[in-house]
């Protein structure tokens, strides 16, 4: 079962989300071109400032003004570091906001991939429509697999046998068995 690209980096976005600092949501963004990161972001405050998680939010009209926003964080990385966005596509957590929805379609993204609705908003929609930035919509299915699920297995497999070779109690063995059936059930 190998790893599709847009699992990847949905995984490398869900995976940043948890740098969030602030309360109210976490949110991750990954910016790639030609199959590559060149960016990615988490919604928290501004470098060396202090951080929602701390302090508490910093809320106006029923939304946090302390952080910047991971879609945007990600395009600053690129202005920073002066990397191309045109043609670039994202994968978000969570659907843009309508900001970050117009910084993005300025900064030339051609697609966004987002795992989670999140107060779509029309004119959002709209503008995305216009722009021809096409919305794509990627649930997350937590694709990140335990590359020592084969070892366990022989592990547990190797021990039930010496266990049956200790003679142990058939009921309580069948008990064992069926356990180790349940908990590999996936694997097998
Ligand atoms: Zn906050
Ligand atoms: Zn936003």
């Amino acid at each position: 079962m190998r790893l599709s690209w847009d699992q990847f980096f949905m995984a490398q976005s869900h995976l940043i989300a948890n740098r969030s600092t602030c309360t109210r949501l976490a949110v991750g963004a990954t910016i790639v071109r030609d199959r590559r990161i060149i960016a990615a972001g988490y919604n928290g405050s501004i470098s060396g400032g202090v951080h929602c998680t701390d302090e508490g939010c910093y809320v106006i009209d029923g939304h946090c003004v302390r952080t910047i926003h991971a879609e945007m964080n990600a395009v600053l990385q690129c202005a920073k570091f002066g990397v191309p966005t045109q043609n670039a596509e994202i994968y978000v957590t969570h659907f843009p906001c309508l900001q970050c929805c117009k910084a993005l379609i300025q900064a030339g993204i051609k697609k966004v991939y987002y795992a989670n609705d999140y107060k779509n908003h029309p004119y959002a929609v709209e503008l995305f429509e216009a722009a021809k930035v096409e919305t794509i919509h990627v649930p997350f299915e937590t694709p990140l697999e335990d590359v020592y699920a084969q070892d366990k297995l022989t592990f547990v497999a190797e021990l039930l046998q010496a266990l049956e070779a200790q003679n142990m109690d058939s009921e309580q063995l069948k008990k064992h068995y069926e356990r180790a059936k349940a908990l590999f059930a996936k694997e097998l």
